[in-house]
């Protein structure tokens, strides 16, 4: 099947009646994840989400297939002037970057404008003035650094991976993760919710695993030979739409806003530490990063075994390597984290 395929068929499919799904089955964990031997998949995908448990997921080229598609149906939704120039911002990205096509698929629906990316770093207020983009898409800590009045040709902003503290009247919020890619899409009719993609099974658990309104989001992929029943480690809540699509609904997504960090000299940047190469240097289960003073970051870490001092040297040698600051950094290790909402790195110095 093709991207143009797939899309016509879910013009169709969001109009049928999906009721909350009733799964059986344990439940997956990240931490079942880190250990699991999952199939072969065609490419993987690696994330520390928002739990601080650095994870792998094999994906496979039908999971791409969904991302291009679902990706469309969101510029096909939010009615995006495809001519306009598309900025990103994106802790992936290493260089500035420059396009003629907005990305994958998006050539299908017309011509587009062009594509500016930037790394998570520099002044990217001035980059932005630039390039005057019609669309931006970058995470909610990054956007709140952001000179919103200097754009005045911005016509949406997409933000993924967090929900927001302050919502802006240009913002359709996309849920999105590295291990299953597409979860949701803000609906066009009612920016009070999100309508989930027909690929995703979406329940909503309590800590017993019984089904509720607000709590535990469990995804099963059906794209995905394996991601069955995981607990991503994010918190939403049921909810309702008048617009008539069928599509299960969503309400609020909780529970994933980073802290950005401070240099001694004032400026902040995102926080980006390695995570993702974490688990190859030594056994962490679970991390968090915390800034606890203006030059002191102290990481926090749950682990399978004692860790060497060679293995503590290479994790310091590459939270500084992706950091950018030659911070001080101490280690500590703990049992658990507090339940509860949980960010994988805080900044604890100005408090
Ligand atoms: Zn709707």
């Amino acid at each position: 099947m093709d991207v143009l395929t797939l899309l016509k068929q879910l013009d169709k499919t969001q109009w049928e009646k999906r009721g909350r799904p009733l799964l059986k089955g344990p439940i997956l964990t990240r931490y079942d994840l880190q250990n699991k031997k999952a199939p072969q998949g065609d490419f993987v995908s690696k994330t520390s989400g928002s739990t601080g448990m650095p994870v792998e997921v094999q994906r496979t080229n039908l999971s791409q297939l969904w991302w291009n598609a679902t990706n469309l149906r969101e510029a096909i939704w939010h009615k995006r002037d495809l001519s306009l120039p598309f900025a990103v911002i994106r802790p992936s990205i290493m260089q500035e970057l420059v396009q003629s096509q907005w990305g994958p698929g998006f050539a299908l629906l017309g011509k587009t404008g062009p594509l500016y990316a930037h790394p998570v770093r520099g002044d990217l207020n001035s980059w932005l003035q630039r390039v005057q983009p019609g669309y931006l898409t970058t995470f909610p800590s990054i956007l709140e650094t952001i000179d919103l009045k200097s754009l005045p040709c911005l016509k949406g902003i997409k933000t993924t991976g967090e929900s927001l503290l302050h919502k802006h009247p240009l913002i359709a919020d996309m849920y999105s993760s590295e291990e299953v890619g597409t979860i949701a899409i803000q609906c066009p009719d009612n920016e009070e919710v999100y309508h989930v993609m027909e690929n995703i099974l979406l329940e909503i658990l309590d800590e017993q695993d019984r089904p509720a309104d607000v709590g535990r989001v469990i995804i099963t992929d059906l794209t995905s030979q394996y991601l069955h029943r995981y607990d991503i480690g994010d918190y939403a809540e049921m909810g309702e739409c008048f617009c008539g699509r069928g599509l299960q609904t969503i309400k609020k997504i909780l529970g994933r806003k980073r802290n950005m960090v401070v240099l001694p000299d004032g400026s902040k940047h995102w926080p980006r530490i390695g995570s993702t190469e974490f688990r190859k240097i030594a056994p962490i289960k679970r991390f968090q990063a915390a800034q606890v003073d203006k030059d002191t970051l102290e990481l926090r870490l749950i682990v399978e075994a004692s860790l060497s001092q060679e293995q503590e040297r290479a994790l310091y040698n590459k939270v500084h390597e992706f950091i950018g600051y030659p911070f001080n950094i101490r280690f500590r290790y703990v049992e658990e984290f507090p339940l509860g909402k949980f960010e994988e790195f805080v900044n604890e110095s100005m408090r």
